[in-house]
């Protein structure tokens, strides 16, 4: 039976918990552990498919198709294993297995009730990710203790000490140690606040991990050891990292892993840093600049685009070049191009999205980048424009658009296939998850991935039309992937351009620190050789 770690968190939200679990998931798997992760979030919504990415940030699809929390990203990142979609649970989801269960007669009459209905469909949950392939679950709790959603699930994971036995379950508590005052004077009340809260529910924090951004003084965890009635060891200090990749290395510096194991009464072989390590000095020596903009509609909130930017990073890393984001509100690149701007960027992502805001700028940036020989790379809505670009300004089909934005399109380039047009329901219901592509030989796209058939993640209603693919061929578009079946088209590309490539899946999902998706990496790297026969150039003008 595996063993079990809950994270929760206290004092304030976005502390880097989903961070902090990922980076101790990483060091148990250094020392030899199968780990697996798992967030339970208290909001009502039965998953985040369905919430605008101002509210939540990206919604993270896994292979099964699972629309989930972002945490999930930065698990599969720092875990490098693939999860699913039980993965993730939501309040709602719990409800609503909980009120089928109901209408079915399954609790044989009984009153329902939060206790012990709701608590034990949540132990369930956790449950069903604790297979005999792991030997330790991690289980991070979204919110704040204090929430009023969160109670369920504190009693619930309260109760799991007493199901699964003392030596099977450790609590981590997340706290803040702000700065305050002139005299920048490190408070660890809030952390005393947080923890009573934690114990007035039932639960007594194995591990306080204190999030700062000066490192913490002896006296200063001594202290919140004593009040918090922690073990010395077991006051563990967060301060701001440079790169998030660092994180596991500070932890383990800080004893994180030690005490989990020591909690766990878990015997395992001695940590094996050098592959972090090695990762982390690559990341430090990534200087050489490299400027990416990212047409995005939700740029206010860079969580939106999160698996976007950290694969561009990866990207960088795999390159030694520092990718720095230059973040473009989409509606604006008309008017930003007619003043002459956008001239300073080595490379451009087209990143996806809903709604037509914006849309007509994204289009505007794709044939900017096509006309310019600027790297471009268009994931999932960014293929619909680039598509769409082409049809119009070199198909010659005057009017070409995608049906999401205009039903009586003339030419409608980018259209709903047919089983997705009798759907009404929002939530769940596009084409989720992991499908296959076959490469056309000699293509850019084939010679990137380096395979004949590959796998990505998908996330939309709307597709290529079929319909126009010999017109758009023959005009010099090429269709570098198709579905098995033929049917749909996954990749397209140009052949007189360096990189003018886009996908109808979301390959960022699948890139990992140490393994640029290969999309990602060619990319940042025909950007990188634009910047330097570009500054080549400008060289021998000067000479
Ligand atoms: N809105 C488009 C669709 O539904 C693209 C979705 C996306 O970019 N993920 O097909």
């Amino acid at each position: 039976m595996p063993k079990h770690i809950f994270v929760t968190g206290g004092v304030v939200s976005s502390l880097g918990k989903g961070l902090t679990a990922s980076s101790l998931g990483r060091l148990l798997k250094m020392r030899g552990l199968r780990v697996t992760m798992q967030k339970l979030d208290p909001y009502i919504n039965v998953d985040p498919g369905t919430m605008n990415p101002y509210e939540h940030g990206e919604v993270f699809v896994t292979d099964d198709g699972g629309e989930t929390d972002l945490d999930l990203g930065h698990y599969e990142r720092f875990i490098d294993e693939s999860l699913t979609r039980s993965s993730n649970a939501t309040t709602g989801s719990i409800y609503q297995a909980v009120l089928a269960a109901e209408r079915k007669g399954d609790y044989l009459g009984k009153t329902v009730q939060v206790i012990p209905h709701i608590t034990d469909e949540i132990k369930r949950r956790i449950e069903r990710v604790s297979t005999d392939d792991v030997d330790v679950v991690i289980t991070e709790v979204g919110g704040t203790v204090g929430d009023i959603e969160i109670l369920p699930f504190l009693e619930a994971i309260r109760q799991f000490k007493k199901d699964a036995g003392r030596d099977n379950v450790c609590y981590i508590h997340v706290t803040l140690v702000p700065f305050i005052g002139p005299a920048g004077e490190q408070k660890t009340k809030p952390t005393q606040h947080s923890v009573t809260e934690l114990r007035s529910r039932g639960i007594q924090p194995d591990v306080i991990v204190c999030r700062s951004e000066q490192p913490l003084s002896a006296d200063l965890k001594r202290k919140i050891s004593n009040l918090c009635d922690v073990d010395d060891n077991a006051v563990v200090n967060a301060a701001d990292a440079r790169n998030i990749y660092e994180l596991p290395l500070i932890l383990h510096d800080e004893g994180l892993d030690t005490v989990a194991l020591d909690v766990l009464r878990l015997e395992t072989p001695d940590i094996d840093l050098a592959e972090w390590q090695s990762l982390v000095d690559t990341v430090e020596a990534a200087t050489r600049p490299v400027r990416i903009g990212l047409i995005g509609k939700y740029i206010q909130l860079p969580d939106a685009y999160l698996s976007v930017v950290e694969s561009l990073k990866h990207a960088g890393f795999h390159h030694g070049a520092r990718v720095e984001i230059d973040w473009i509100q989409a509606e604006e690149v008309e008017g930003l191009l007619a003043q002459g701007r956008l001239t300073d960027i080595d490379g451009l992502v087209i990143p996806g999205g809903f709604g037509s805001r914006g849309f007509e700028g994204k289009i505007a940036a794709a044939g900017h980048a096509r006309e310019n020989k600027i790297p471009c790379l268009g994931l999932c809505l960014g293929l619909h424009a680039m598509t769409v670009e082409f049809a119009r300004h070199v198909a010659g089909l005057e009017g070409a658009n995608s049906t999401e934005f205009e039903t009586t399109s003339r030419h409608p380039v980018i259209d709903l296939m047919n089983d997705q047009r009798e759907i009404t329901d929002l939530g769940g219901t596009m084409r989720l998850g992991a499908y296959y592509a076959v490469l056309t030989p000699g293509t850019k796209v084939h010679h990137t991935y380096g395979e004949p058939v590959v796998s990505e993640r998908h996330r939309h209603r709307y597709e290529f039309n079929p319909a126009y693919r010999s017109r758009l061929e023959e005009a010099g578009l090429v269709c570098s992937g198709v579905s098995p079946d033929r049917r749909l088209v996954e990749f397209i590309e140009l052949a007189d351009h360096p990189y003018w490539v886009a996908t109808q899946a979301h390959p960022e999902f699948k890139s990992r620190p140490d393994r640029a998706h290969p999309l990602f990496r060619d990319l940042v790297g025909a950007a990188l050789e634009r910047r330097a026969s570009l500054e080549k150039e400008s060289l021998s003008v000067r000479q």
